[in-house]
């Protein structure tokens, strides 16, 4: 701890990401990145940047790029704001959104990163835990809040909560944002953006790191009543005008106009997904319903630190979470390609062939 550092340093908790190895040749089942390249359309928009404007700022409000997300959903610009990554557009919703007097509500399994902005805005938050089946009960957030939280699908469980649940939340939820990640809502959930026009305690937050294959570009958006919006973009304006570069800009704005290719590289990944399962279940494994590019899967009465060890002397990383105690059995498999799927089959059916330790 160096005596130079702010309190306000002294006493973070900083979020881990997930490992970003440097070796290659590694199957890399651990952060859910998609394992296709994004479409063509974006790398010719990301070689048509280069050149002598890359002197000038780009657009501080990134007017194409949220005309593109909002002309996608059927919105109007003032209901969309974007950020460098979806995590900058939840910390400005932390500040902007969720700070009041109640706590904010989210569950006890979920993105690791909610606390951490918590801790860094120092707002105050009560965990609420998921249910038998790992799974979000709507009913457990119906009681006083300053603003609810959650993914959906939930990460790292990949469980969904119905359209109908949400829509019951925003309805019993009027004095607070409640606020829908959905990152990973284009793997087989249901989008809570058609609510938006109905609901405008509404925010729905989106990636374009997952299912566009966006990860290296960071790019991410909110969508919600422009009130809600006008929130963002203050603290956006008090923060940094240029998150967004020129290529992310425009990268991002081709990768939300190939549909096709989007939709195509989505259809894949699920039905890989499928075959996951299979292997999976056929190896010993219960594996979480998933709506989600990774499964959450255990054997049960193995230690899950343990069986990602030994896939890791095998060279393949896949994620474990320690914490809580309740989820220590389980890892966290990204859906890979085929072959990367079959290698990781391969590698457990080998690995549980042996006695485990607990
Ligand atoms: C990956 C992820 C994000 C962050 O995505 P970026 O746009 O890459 O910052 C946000 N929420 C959840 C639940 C995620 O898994």
């Amino acid at each position: 701890m160096s005596r130079y550092w702010s309190k306000v340093v002294q006493g973070l908790t900083p979020y881990v990401p997930g490992e970003q190895p440097k070796l290659a040749n590694l199957v890399k089942l651990n952060t859910n990145e998609c394992p296709y390249g994004p479409s063509r359309r974006v790398l010719e928009a990301l070689r048509a940047e280069i050149g002598d404007t890359l002197r000038l700022y780009p657009d501080p409000a990134s007017d194409r790029l949220r005309a593109a997300i909002a002309k996608h959903h059927g919105l109007v610009p003032e209901q969309v704001f974007v950020g460098n990554g979806s995590d900058e557009v939840l910390a400005h919703v932390f500040l902007g959104l969720l700070k009041h007097d109640r706590p904010v509500l989210f569950p006890d399994i979920t993105y690791s990163f909610y606390p951490v902005y918590c801790g860094l805005y120092d707002i105050g938050f009560e965990p609420v835990p998921l249910n038998a089946r790992f799974e979000i009960a709507v009913d457990d957030y119906l009681k006083p809040n300053g603003g609810v939280i959650f993914p959906n699908p939930n990460a790292p469980t990949g469980c969904l909560v119905p359209l109908a649940e949400i829509e019951r939340l925003l309805r019993a939820n009027q004095h607070s944002v409640v606020v829908i990640d959905e990152a990973y809502v284009d793997f087989g959930g249901e989008s809570a953006v058609p609510l938006v026009a109905r609901h405008p305690n509404l925010l729905v937050t989106h990636t374009l790191s997952k299912s566009r294959a966006l990860a290296g570009l960071r790019v991410g958006y909110a969508v919600g009543h422009a009130d809600l919006i006008e929130a963002l973009t203050r603290v956006k304006d008090s923060f940094n005008s240029y998150p967004l570069d020129r290529f992310a800009q425009a990268g991002g704005t081709a990768a939300i106009e190939d549909d096709a290719y989007f939709r195509a590289m989505c259809g894949k990944v699920v039905a890989t997904r499928s075959r996951l399962v299979a292997d999976l279940q056929a190896v010993g494994f219960e594996v979480l319903p998933s709506a989600a590019n990774f499964v959450f899967a255990r054997v049960p009465g193995r230690d899950g630190a343990e069986l990602a060890a030994k896939l890791r002397e095998r060279s393949i990383i896949v994620r474990h979470f320690r914490k809580p105690q309740r989820i220590a059995e389980f890892l966290r498999i990204t859906v890979g390609t085929d072959e990367q799927c079959a290698a990781l089959a391969d590698a457990l059916r080998e690995i549980l062939r042996q006695p485990g330790q607990r």
